[in-house]
Protein backbone atom coordinates (compact mmCIF):
# COMPACT_ATOMS: atom_id res chain seq x y z
CA UNK A 1 0.00 0.00 0.00
CA UNK A 2 1.25 3.31 -0.53
CA UNK A 3 0.53 6.78 0.65
CA UNK A 4 0.17 10.05 -1.77
CA UNK A 5 3.38 12.27 -1.32
CA UNK A 6 0.88 15.44 0.20
CA UNK A 7 -0.42 13.43 2.92
CA UNK A 8 2.94 11.93 3.66
CA UNK A 9 4.24 15.30 4.12
CA UNK A 10 1.29 16.13 6.25
CA UNK A 11 1.18 13.14 7.74
CA UNK A 12 5.07 14.22 8.90
CA UNK A 13 4.38 18.34 9.75
CA UNK A 14 1.16 17.07 11.54
CA UNK A 15 3.39 14.37 14.04
CA UNK A 16 6.03 16.87 14.02
CA UNK A 17 3.51 19.07 15.76
CA UNK A 18 2.18 16.04 17.72
CA UNK A 19 5.84 15.50 19.18
CA UNK A 20 6.29 19.06 20.26
CA UNK A 21 6.65 19.41 23.99
CA UNK A 22 6.35 15.81 24.52
CA UNK A 23 9.07 14.02 27.25
CA UNK A 24 11.03 11.78 24.65
CA UNK A 25 9.72 8.84 25.96
CA UNK A 26 5.97 10.01 24.76
CA UNK A 27 7.01 10.82 21.62
CA UNK A 28 6.59 8.36 18.29
CA UNK A 29 6.39 8.43 14.45
CA UNK A 30 3.64 5.83 14.61
CA UNK A 31 0.94 7.40 12.49
CA UNK A 32 -1.79 4.96 14.40
CA UNK A 33 -0.77 7.50 17.28
CA UNK A 34 -1.28 10.57 15.48
CA UNK A 35 -4.98 12.24 16.82
CA UNK A 36 -6.26 14.90 15.31
CA UNK A 37 -8.57 17.03 17.43
CA UNK A 38 -11.27 19.05 15.75
CA UNK A 39 -13.50 21.15 17.47
CA UNK A 40 -16.80 19.07 18.10
CA UNK A 41 -18.62 22.71 16.97
CA UNK A 42 -17.23 23.80 14.04
CA UNK A 43 -15.27 21.53 12.39
CA UNK A 44 -12.30 23.48 12.68
CA UNK A 45 -8.55 21.32 13.52
CA UNK A 46 -7.73 22.57 17.14
CA UNK A 47 -4.45 20.44 17.49
CA UNK A 48 -2.86 17.49 16.89
CA UNK A 49 -2.24 14.88 19.49
CA UNK A 50 -0.12 11.77 20.04
CA UNK A 51 -2.20 9.02 21.82
CA UNK A 52 -0.80 6.12 24.24
CA UNK A 53 -2.38 3.38 22.49
CA UNK A 54 -2.10 2.58 18.31
CA UNK A 55 -5.23 2.65 16.91
CA UNK A 56 -5.75 -0.44 14.80
CA UNK A 57 -6.91 0.39 11.57
CA UNK A 58 -5.96 4.16 10.86
CA UNK A 59 -3.15 5.76 9.31
CA UNK A 60 -2.70 9.64 10.43
CA UNK A 61 -6.79 9.28 10.62
CA UNK A 62 -7.95 9.37 14.32
CA UNK A 63 -9.86 12.25 15.20
CA UNK A 64 -11.33 13.40 19.05
CA UNK A 65 -13.45 16.02 19.82
CA UNK A 66 -12.74 19.31 21.65
CA UNK A 67 -13.59 22.62 21.42
CA UNK A 68 -11.74 25.83 19.99
CA UNK A 69 -11.70 29.08 22.06
CA UNK A 70 -14.50 30.70 19.56
CA UNK A 71 -16.86 28.36 20.23
CA UNK A 72 -16.24 28.57 23.86
CA UNK A 73 -17.16 32.01 23.54
CA UNK A 74 -19.97 31.70 21.92
CA UNK A 75 -21.75 28.53 24.34
CA UNK A 76 -20.84 30.48 26.73
CA UNK A 77 -22.32 33.91 25.89
CA UNK A 78 -25.51 31.63 24.71
CA UNK A 79 -25.63 29.91 28.13
CA UNK A 80 -25.93 33.48 29.70
CA UNK A 81 -22.21 32.91 31.15
CA UNK A 82 -20.56 36.47 31.66
CA UNK A 83 -23.26 38.56 31.42
CA UNK A 84 -26.25 38.82 34.30
CA UNK A 85 -30.12 38.51 32.37
ZN1 LIG B 1 -15.19 25.80 16.94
Amino acid sequence: MSINPISAIALKLALDEANAGLPPEQQTRDPQRLVHIVCAWCGKLIRYEIWPEPQPGSVGGNVSHGMCPECARKVEASMGLGSTK
